[in-house]
């Protein structure tokens, strides 16, 4: 064994330690303190758009109050852009264009948290269905935090620096809403981003802990409508019909070896039937049975080969069971195409927020196959970020961690129930500092 130097040994051990602890960010205590003042009332907005959540391009009511909140700050309001977009502008000197982007629209699901201040809203999907209404994915988080962080701004308006654009956007859930933002002009009516940013809520990390992907965040999404069509008759007597119960059960066990057997392993896919509707009657085979899928991929040559396999494989299907040619629509109005980090943003965000909540409660994660159509905001080549915000509550979070312990309902369960306050804290401290460091004073 080699033996120290004695010099060495008499070295103050703080001089074998990585890196001495990082400096706070410079408005840590005003932003605090922003954040202490408007709590409660952070709080009642929380529970107040928890319990009168809207489907998407219905989000009429949410967007009145997030342009009311915006016109009564002091920022330059427009209404209706892509539907029921909002675009507020505060021009505060010279300096980069920050955009910041909340999505507004809940989700058909019919909550069972048992809240006290659970939606009990119900109301009329696209296709004409009564559903239950519920923000299951977080997006009442988002939109408390967007008024944050925007009052929080305005009262340290002296601390930063250019023009600052906050976006509430309709539609996430559906992939249209940035798009038809968009399509209506977002980028030409309004100073174009020199950084986006955004936040989403995480159902399955406690409070304090943020996840991130430095580069590929979530996949590309297609929405798909396949109807395999048959030949009708009486269930007695298939041999007159061509049974497309039996076709679509073919085809939807053979779907299954396009991501197994044709995606090279370890390239990211996914092939979901996610709904099946046929028939009307026992002893009546049908006409045609509808499919609806979704299709995740993370290159456009993953997403060109799988699309093209679905179809390879209903049509073969078909013709191999003497039945007319399959109906295949790809909802190209649905795109969601991926998102993707700015690494270099992203570390520049991940290193501020270490030194806040410490730089074990950043954590890095791979990309998820989940879509978010903030990625077309990085349409204009501005650096994007997203980030994900725990919202859990810790001791639920420990419990569903042990041997045993209840799993935690993911995003999209009718169970999802965030911590809002301290969520909201961590939210708005979060977004804040971000856009205090990217619009500095120089
Ligand atoms: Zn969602
Ligand atoms: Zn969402």
């Amino acid at each position: 064994m080699n033996r120290l130097p004695f010099a060495l040994l008499l070295l103050p051990s703080a001089l074998f330690a990585a890196d001495p602890k990082p400096a706070p960010p410079p408005h840590l205590a005003d932003v605090d303190q922003q954040i202490d003042t408007h709590a409660d009332d952070l709080l009642k907005l929380y529970k107040h758009l928890h319990s009168h959540p809207e489907l998407s391009l219905q989000e009429k009511e949410s967007a009145a109050r997030m342009a009311a909140e915006l016109e009564k700050l002091g920022f330059a309001v427009t209404t209706k852009v892509g539907g029921h977009g909002v675009v507020g502008v505060l021009k505060n000197g010279d300096g980069p264009t920050v955009w910041y982007r909340a999505d507004m629209d809940a989700l058909p699901v019919t909550e069972q948290t048992g809240l006290d201040y659970a939606s009990k809203v119900r109301t009329k999907d696209r296709s004409g269905n009564d559903v239950g209404v519920m923000h299951a994915c977080g997006h009442d988080v988002h939109m408390t935090c967007f008024v944050g962080v925007a009052r929080t701004l305005v009262a340290l308006k002296k601390h930063w620096s250019g023009t600052l654009v906050l976006v509430a956007q309709p539609a996430e859930e559906i992939g249209a809403g940035a798009r038809m933002m968009i399509e209506d002009g977002l980028f030409k009516r309004f100073p174009k981003p020199d950084f986006a940013v955004a936040l989403h809520a995480d159902a399955q990390l406690p409070v304090g802990q943020i996840h991130y992907s430095e580069g590929l965040a979530m996949a590309n999404v297609d929405t798909v409508d396949l109807t395999i069509k048959g030949k009708g008759g009486h269930g007695a007597a298939p041999h007159t019909t061509v049974d497309p119960v039996v076709l679509a059960a073919q085809v939807i066990v053979d779907l299954q070896t396009i991501v197994s057997r044709e995606v090279e392993p370890g390239e990211p896919a996914v092939v979901t039937v996610g709904s099946i509707h046929a028939g009307t009657k026992h002893n009546i085979i049908p006409n045609e049975c509808k499919l609806q899928l979704t299709v995740r991929s993370t290159t456009d040559k993953t997403r060109d080969a799988v699309l093209k396999a679905i179809e390879r494989k209903a049509k073969a299907h078909a013709e191999a069971a003497r039945a007319p040619a399959p109906e295949m629509k790809v909802h190209l109005d649905e795109f969601c195409p991926l998102l993707s980090n700015d690494p270099k943003l992203t570390k520049r965000l991940v290193t501020l927020f270490g030194t806040v909540l410490g730089p074990e409660n950043l954590i890095p994660r791979k990309p998820i196959m989940g879509g978010e159509d903030f990625s077309r905001f990085g349409s204009t080549g501005a650096p994007i970020c997203m980030y994900f915000l725990g919202t859990i509550d810790p001791e639920k979070y420990a419990a569903s961690k042990k041997d045993g312990g209840k799993p935690l309902p993911s995003t999209h369960n009718d169970g999802y129930a965030p911590l809002p306050g301290p969520s909201i804290k961590v939210g708005v401290r979060t977004m804040s500092l971000a856009v205090l460091d990217l619009m500095a004073k120089k």
